[in-house]
């Protein structure tokens, strides 16, 4: 069916007016985000953690790691579990980053272990390795992967681990990640994202993929 002239005129002046309005909604957009942005001027380290359910934890994570190597920041890497699987960040880090100081929990905590004393003695070797990057202020950006289940499983000592990550060098950021981690943690973050589980291709019974979900 041909439109008439008058439904062209019509149609024409919806559009200009969506685009006007669109206009004038990011102008007070712009007002506000400007506002906050000169109201944000301290300078120092964040300290984020990433929880929940979802997945995008650990990837989020390695993600910042590639924006501080952007700069030439140095950056350390501690992973508190070691999985059966080697990641692909794992992989690249060792092979192309050397620069970057990486450990990794090695023979300890799995998922399969059922070793108490031997996970707790595994745990509090990794934590000296992030306590010393902590302590370092050379280090711009420091991420202690899956550290949340330590303070859940009452592995390591949340006091002391709390303490050493609000104490660390000021221009120094870290990131958490990993499910729970309790209130107390949240609460001396700076910001804290809860990544919601909604769907999981895993549970449509997709394999796990490589440079996906390792
Ligand atoms: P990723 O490393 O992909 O960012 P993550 O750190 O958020 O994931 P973890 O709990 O550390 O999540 O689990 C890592 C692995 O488990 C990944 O292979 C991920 O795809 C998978 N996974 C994460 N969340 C879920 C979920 N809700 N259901 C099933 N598998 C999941
Ligand atoms: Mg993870």
């Amino acid at each position: 069916m041909r439109s008439s002239i008058k439904d062209i005129k019509h149609d024409l002046g919806t559009i200009v007016d969506k685009n006007e309005k669109h206009k004038s909604a990011m102008q007070k957009q712009k007002t506000k985000v400007d506002a906050a942005i000169d109201r944000a001027d301290i300078e120092r380290g964040v300290a984020v953690l990433l929880t929940g359910n979802g997945k995008g934890k650990s990837s989020s994570a390695f993600g910042m790691v590639l924006r501080a190597l952007g700069y030439g920041q140095k950056v350390g890497v501690v992973q508190f579990i070691k999985g059966a699987q080697l990641s692909g960040e794992e992989i690249y880090l060792r092979d192309h980053c050397p620069q970057v100081d990486f450990y990794q929990m090695g023979t300890g905590f799995t998922w399969n272990t059922q070793d108490r004393t031997g996970d707790i003695a595994a745990a509090e070797r990794t934590w000296e390795q992030a306590k010393r990057m902590l302590q370092d202020p050379a280090f711009d950006l420091v991420v202690l992967d899956e550290l949340t289940y330590m303070i859940g499983y009452q592995y390591l000592d949340e006091t002391n681990v709390l303490t050493t990550l609000r104490e660390r060098p000021i221009e120094q950021s870290v990131v958490v990640t990993g499910r729970g981690g309790g209130r107390a943690l949240q609460n001396i973050m700076d910001t804290v994202s809860e990544v919601k589980d909604i769907q999981h291709a895993f549970n449509a019974g997709i394999k796990a993929r490589k440079g996906v979900d390792f």
